[in-house]
């Protein structure tokens, strides 16, 4: 079956050159007269079949765009002659489905303009295939290392599309085209949800939050919301994988004589040991103090520095002066 061209000037019965007002006026007699509510019986199939004919004329002629687009065809046209557009036309979609009852549209609308947005492309399809799942979302979230580390909560604000309640995802109401969705059947609502962040998550970690992706249809289930994790840089930890490193500074003595000293980690600062002889850039190991790991924890490496202090009292200088004729003396 081709398409079938439709001459909206005609369903509406105006003139080519009619303004908008006569449109709107023509449009609101014809639909008073063929509102489906109005008939029953054998005629009530008739009514719902015209009103849905000046529903989609009105649609058309009421807006300059589509408007001009459709005067672009010109005026040879018959209504319900086989239609082809003409090559030049720019902006043509076709489709080889059917044309959709429930859409309210022509097959002829949506050459011409397309069927809505892609969320609707795919309700048209299986409409009458029965409960389609909502679309999976991905969004990011950042968090710190600590909130990685223990875990924690936070509440997420979302714009969710969601299928338009005044017209249930239709695209047009009673009486016409939906204002509160446009025509498209779905509106964008906000939402903010509680997210839980389980102890242990990675940079690039997913988190699943079932059901709470785009809705579904006749019935299917929502999609699921992922968060990809990313994680902050942090102040005093650089993460490796499950491992952590970071960097502590040594006076000349205790490298040389080793000490204990206080390194932090994500449980809190800990004593660590040097050892006599410690030179910069070794990196010393505190075994399990990096993060969760499926196979226990990681490590946290310790980078030694040595810092040479700024100021010496005459008893440190007189001291390193022995020091260096001790050495020279060797
Ligand atoms: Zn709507």
């Amino acid at each position: 079956m081709g398409v079938k061209y439709q001459d909206y000037y005609e369903i509406l019965g105006v003139d080519r050159n009619a303004t908008e007002k006569e449109i709107k006026a023509a449009y609101r007699k014809l639909a008073r007269k063929w509102h489906p509510d109005l008939h029953s019986g054998k005629d009530k199939q008739l009514a719902e079949e015209k009103f849905k004919q000046i529903n989609e004329a009105h649609e058309v002629l009421s807006d300059p765009e589509k408007r001009a687009k459709y005067d672009r065809l010109g005026a040879n046209w018959r209504d319900g002659q086989d239609f082809s557009p003409p090559p030049d036309m720019e902006g043509f979609r076709f489709y080889t489905t059917a044309g959709d009852p429930v859409s309210g549209f022509s097959e002829f609308f949506e050459m011409l303009f397309g069927g809505g947005d892609l969320f609707n492309r795919t309700a048209k399809k299986t409409r009458r295939g029965g409960p389609v799942r909502g679309q999976d979302v991905e969004t990011e979230l950042e968090i710190t290392l600590e909130e990685a580390y223990r875990g924690g909560e936070r509440t997420l604000q979302l714009a969710v599309k969601e299928i338009c309640p005044a017209c249930g995802g239709a695209g047009y109401t009673q009486n016409a085209f939906c204002s509160r969705c446009g025509g498209t059947g779905v509106v964008t609502a906000g939402k903010s949800l509680a997210v839980k962040i389980p102890p242990g998550v990675h940079d690039g970690s997913r988190i699943r939050l079932k059901g709470q992706g785009g809705e579904g249809l006749h019935g299917g289930e929502r999609g699921d919301l992922y968060l990809r994790i990313r994680l902050l840089p942090h102040p005093v930890f650089k993460v490796e994988g499950n491992d952590l490193e970071t960097e502590i500074s040594l006076r000349p003595e205790q490298a040389v004589l080793g000490d204990r000293v206080l390194v932090p980690t994500l449980d809190g600062p800990v004593t660590m040991k040097v050892p006599p002889g410690t030179r910069a850039g070794k990196r010393l190991r505190l075994r399990g103090k990096g993060l969760p790991a499926q196979d226990g924890r990681g490590d946290e490496y310790i980078r030694i520095k040595i810092d040479i202090p700024d100021h010496l009292t005459t008893e440190e200088q007189e001291l390193y002066r022995r020091l260096a004729a001790l050495r020279k003396g060797m």
